[in-house]
């Protein structure tokens, strides 16, 4: 049986490392205070149960965070209004628009608004641009796919020159996913809905990910023996046997996977704890490029030498 990757403990490392830096940091620099502001819109309940777990890690690694909520019928006008003046306060180092906005407002609008060095969750054109690139240098990487490598990489996985398919095309995971396996030197086919012979493909992976949204939807048998498969889904899928009718499961079919993969990633403790984790990682770089920056222009230039009159 494959070997599980354990998200919530490679999760809580990084978080532990975020903590430490701050604390570091403020030992000689009191003043150094990484502030994030989540912008939600709207009550939805999934949104608003990943706001509080972003909120409660961010609190948690030492980083203030406010989370802004605005009616669902709110103007697009005025969100991006919103999104100005925190790309204008020198005192935010990371904005957050918690996705998916109401239909009414453009997703694209409101993630391109977010100035580039505040992008915390590298969804903006530059960041994604840089992304793309070969030897490309963005200041954030989205979080979920940022937290997929890290999985990888503390797995011990080689990533040069293997052969990985990522099912799923988003924006928010399976394109930026696919963007950092081929950067990492491994032959990458992206899979979408409109993919033919999808499980003669997956069956040429060592790495498979699996960002579709389908509860189970990749089968054990579709698998290369021993490939190493990052399940990214959180799905409910209805069960009569917990108290709350449901049940959390990924987009791969986890008991005939976990027979033919070498390593597996669980749901739920597997990428889900990472995209938290990577989060404040990103926020506390961005607070501590600020800061330099800031510094810098704090220099006083030596006094010129006038002649005196
Ligand atoms: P999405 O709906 O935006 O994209 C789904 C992708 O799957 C699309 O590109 C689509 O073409 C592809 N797809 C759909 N049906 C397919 C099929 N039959 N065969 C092959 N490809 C198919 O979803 P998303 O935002 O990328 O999220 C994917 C999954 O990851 C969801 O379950 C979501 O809940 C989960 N997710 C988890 C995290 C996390 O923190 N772990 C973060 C974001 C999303």
């Amino acid at each position: 049986d494959a070997v599980v990757i354990d998200g919530n403990a490679i999760a809580r490392s990084v978080r532990q490392r975020v903590y430490d830096e701050i604390k570091e940091i403020q030992s000689t620099q009191t003043r150094f205070n990484p502030n994030l502001v989540i912008v939600q819109v709207g009550t939805r309940p999934d949104s608003s149960a990943y706001v509080r777990m972003k909120l409660k890690a961010a609190k948690e690694a030492g980083i203030s965070c406010e989370v802004r909520k605005f009616p669902e019928d709110i103007s697009e006008s005025e969100v991006l209004e919103e999104i100005s003046v925190l790309n204008d306060d020198p005192a935010v180092h990371g904005i957050l628009v918690q996705l998916p906005v109401p239909r009414h407002i453009s997703e694209t609008k409101v993630t391109n608004a977010v100035v580039i060095d505040k992008d915390v969750d590298g969804f903006g054109p530059l960041n994604v641009g840089e992304l793309a690139k070969r030897g490309g240098n963005p200041l954030f990487v989205p979080c979920t796919p940022a937290g997929v490598m890290v999985l990888l990489k503390e797995s011990g996985v080689k990533i040069r020159g293997k052969r990985a398919v990522v099912i799923g095309r988003s924006d928010i995971v399976g394109s930026p996913v696919s963007y950092l396996l081929k950067n990492a030197d491994a032959t990458v086919t992206i899979c979408h809905r409109y993919t033919n012979d999808l499980e003669e493909i997956v069956k040429s992976a060592d790495i498979v990910v699996a960002a579709v949204g389908i509860p189970e939807f990749v089968k054990g048998e579709w698998l290369k023996k021993d490939a190493v498969v990052i399940d990214v889904g959180i799905n409910y899928i209805p069960d009569a046997s917990k108290r709350s009718g449901q049940r959390l499961v990924g987009d791969v079919d986890y008991p005939s996977a976990s027979k033919v993969a070498s390593l597996i990633t669980p749901v739920p403790g597997g990428v889900g704890p990472m995209t938290v984790a990577m989060l404040v990682q990103n926020v506390v770089n961005s607070a501590k490029r600020s800061y330099a920056a800031q510094d810098k222009r704090h220099i006083t230039p030596l006094p010129l030498k006038c002649l005196k009159p």
